[in-house]
């Protein structure tokens, strides 16, 4: 065992059964659970996961019967047939000492259906339909259904099952007053209400025998209006240790909760506090979850005795080998998850495949493949941006000679300039890890040059990564003026910005900047906590206060020339946070402008018809990019051999899912 993290690797001992170490992957819908072709990709997803050395795997939710899925063709796992189907998984991960747990999720009133079922007949503010209230006997209907998916799970060979109790869906539902209008003897009082969840736990126990995992997914802190209370949360744990659970994970605010608890804005760590209150009220073993990314935090989190387990979901996107090289005293290899949302719940929120940002291996391992060539080539790769370094690293990985050019002094190209926005740090980790892998894999770094056709020439191959830089805005007086200055420049060059700033364009960076420059001080996870309004005692009820704004002592203004919603950025997960940060700080958020001029007065503008001025001391130029493409006129001379990528390819909509995929997808052709 590593002497760096003796919690997290040390086995877990569950009675009946032991767990190799405290790592427990949480569940993650993929979109592979409902693949034309079966089950052989998500087999093949949770085997390089249990290969990498993962305590308890968690699978996506299944759910127990037909009302109870998410999407009208979600996956279900109600009949003989699933579990036939699912022995893939299970054999998959045992073959390398793994364990696994299948996730029965019913969603309740988050279906995306008409058939949805709730306590209550109460539309959720996420949803699209009403959902019917459930009729006692539908409810012990339901109850029977967690039963025999669980007896079926046992079957296809799982170690247990996760009853999702948390998020938000089914047996939230019932648990709080927000959701639970019943007056029979599943709604009312407390009691009445955590009922079902109880029932089904009891229920799975019973058709499963002793000696079988159940883990349940408890909410202990719901994060909306008329949530439990610490109180009532405790009492439920007490009782789902009685009713038979193995292990109560947590859970962390609704989906329909406004308040962010995975992005990438969050602090690391922020929720193991509410973990570490429950704890000492029960016997059974404790996962606590949420923003852990580093085995580092983990055995910090483990160590001090805020829980028995941590739970890591996105991070076993970022990196299938998470523990093995944690193991192996190599956690500057990991992969670190970003929490960008950008590859994962983003594309299952737009109803496609799972990925990662930094890892486009991730579920297409039967696809993307980096086998080792049969010729290794002489290969260069000028830009040392995320789509330079994952081509180069992933080129060197199969066993080319490759030597990477980067004109200024270090790597990380737009990364770099990311990783200085409060709440981006953890793009530093992305640069990290690249800069070890360089080294790793043997590519031969060339700093501080500027690559050219004549350096270029000999090489087999040649990759154009350089990237992109500011587009220039053509405004009445703007190259007069000193006030204006590009969001590249101020971020590498920190350069003073007045108390009233104007912003132009209000895409993903003129965001990111109106939230760097309205970013409070000594900011540190009491204070994030605060102004998101969480009530560390969770006496309030969904441990919630009304949260105050905390406004900025700049005046900013964000502008758009598009009609429409100004602020969200481009995340389709995170948009909403982004937005909220900056309404709460005051920023000015103004679509449907025209900029007419720029004087020594501000930045004039027209809107609605009406002209106005903002008198800005600095202008900032975040108007999107455009390609770097360094000696273009000498590009076809090289014919078939030169390969471009990234922004160097096509800057509209550039973003780094498709820098590093691209570069990935390029590095295992050649
Ligand atoms: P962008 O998203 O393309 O936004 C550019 C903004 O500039 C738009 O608001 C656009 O709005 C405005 N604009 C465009 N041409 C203009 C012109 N000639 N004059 C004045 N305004 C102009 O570009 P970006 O903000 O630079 O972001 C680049 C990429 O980085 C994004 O595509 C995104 O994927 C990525 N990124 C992502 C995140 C994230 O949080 N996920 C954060 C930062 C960046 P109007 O044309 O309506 O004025
Ligand atoms: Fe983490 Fe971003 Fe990858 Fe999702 S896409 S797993 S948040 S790095």
């Amino acid at each position: 065992m590593s002497v760096k993290y003796p919690h997290l690797l040390a086995p877990l001992d569950l009675g009946f059964t032991s767990l190799r170490n405290r790592i427990l992957m949480g569940s993650m819908h993929t979109g592979l659970e409902e693949h034309k072709a079966g089950l052989g990709q998500l087999a093949a997803f949770y085997e390089e996961r249990a290969k990498g050395g993962v305590g308890l795997i968690v699978t996506g939710g299944f759910s127990p019967n037909l009302r109870g899925r998410l999407h009208p063709f979600s996956a279900e796992f109600s009949k003989p047939k699933h579990a036939q189907a699912h022995k893939v998984v299970t054999q998959a991960v045992h073959k390398h000492g793994g364990k696994i747990a299948l996730q029965i999720l019913h969603a309740g009133r988050y279906a995306m259906h008409p058939f949805a079922q709730s306590a209550s007949a109460i539309k959720a503010p996420i949803a699209k339909f009403s959902p019917n209230e459930m009729s006692e006997r539908q409810i012990y209907k339901t109850i029977d259904a967690f039963a025999n998916s669980a007896k079926l799970a046992q079957e296809a060979g799982y170690d247990g099952v996760e009853i999702m109790g948390s998020e938000g869906y089914l047996l939230n539902q019932f648990i709080c007053k927000r959701t639970n209008m019943r007056y029979d003897e599943w709604g009312g009082s407390y009691e009445n209400r955590i009922r079902f969840p109880l029932e089904i736990v009891k229920a799975v126990r019973k058709v499963a025998g002793e000696k079988f995992i159940i883990i349940f997914r408890l909410s202990m802190l719901d994060l909306v209006e008329e949530g439990s209370t610490f109180d009532e949360v405790v009492t439920l744990a007490k009782q789902l240790e009685l009713a038979g659970v193995t292990i109560i994970n947590t859970g962390i605010g609704w989906h329909e909760a406004r308040i962010p608890t995975i992005a990438t804005q969050v602090p690391r760590g922020a929720f193991t506090w509410v973990t570490e209150k429950v704890r000492p009220h029960v016997n059974v073993p404790i996962v606590t979850c949420n923003r852990i990314n580093t085995p580092h935090d983990a055995e910090e989190i483990l160590a001090s005795g805020q829980a028995d387990m941590v739970s890591m979901a996105r991070p076993f996107l970022a990196d299938p080998y998470f523990v093995q090289k944690s193991e192996q005293d190599q956690a500057n290899l990991i992969n670190t998850c970003i929490g960008c949302n950008q590859a994962c719940l983003d594309n299952v929120f737009k109803g496609k495949r799972a990925s990662c940002l930094v890892n486009p291996f991730a579920c297409r391992e039967t696809e993307l493949l980096a086998e080792p060539t049969v010729k290794s080539k002489n290969i260069a790769v000028v830009g040392a941006g995320p789509a330079g370094l994952a081509c180069a690293t992933t080129l060197a990985e199969r066993g080319h000679q490759v030597e990477l050019f980067e004109r200024s002094d270090r790597i990380g190209g737009q990364f770099r300039l990311a990783m200085q926005i409060p709440g981006k740090e953890e793009f530093r980790e992305t640069i990290r890890y690249f800069a070890n892998r360089i080294e790793e894999t043997g590519v031969k770094l060339h700093l501080d040059t500027e690559a050219n056709a004549d350096l270029l020439r000999e090489y087999d191959e040649v990759v154009i990564a350089s990237g992109v830089e500011p587009r220039k805005v053509a405004i009445d007086g703007i190259s007069q003026s000193s006030k204006v200055i590009d969001y590249q420049t101020l971020i590498k060059e920190k350069t003073f910005v007045g108390n009233k700033v104007a912003i132009v364009g209000a895409g993903g960076i003129g965001v990111d900047i109106a939230t760097m420059l309205t970013e409070p001080t000594d900011h540190h996870l009491d204070d994030w906590l605060y102004e998101w309004g969480i009530d560390k005692e969770i006496n309030y009820p969904g441990g919630l206060y009304p949260y105050p704004d905390s406004f900025s002592d700049k005046t900013v203004w964000v502008l758009q020339r598009r009609q429409g919603r100004v602020g969200k950025g481009p995340g389709k997960t995170t948009g909403w946070i982004h937005k909220r940060t900056l309404e709460k700080r005051g920023v000015g958020l103004m679509g449907g402008v025209s900029y007419e001029k720029i004087d020594d007065s501000g930045l004039h503008i027209t809107q609605k018809g009406e002209p106005r001025l903002l008198d800005a001391d600095t202008i900032i130029i975040c108007a999107g990019q455009e390609s770097v493409r360094p000696f273009e006129q000498s590009w076809a001379e090289f014919g078939e051999k030169l390969h471009v990528i990234g922004g160097a390819d096509y800057a509209g909509e550039l973003d780094a899912v498709r820098a590093i995929r691209q570069g990935v997808e390029l590095a295992v052709k050649l």
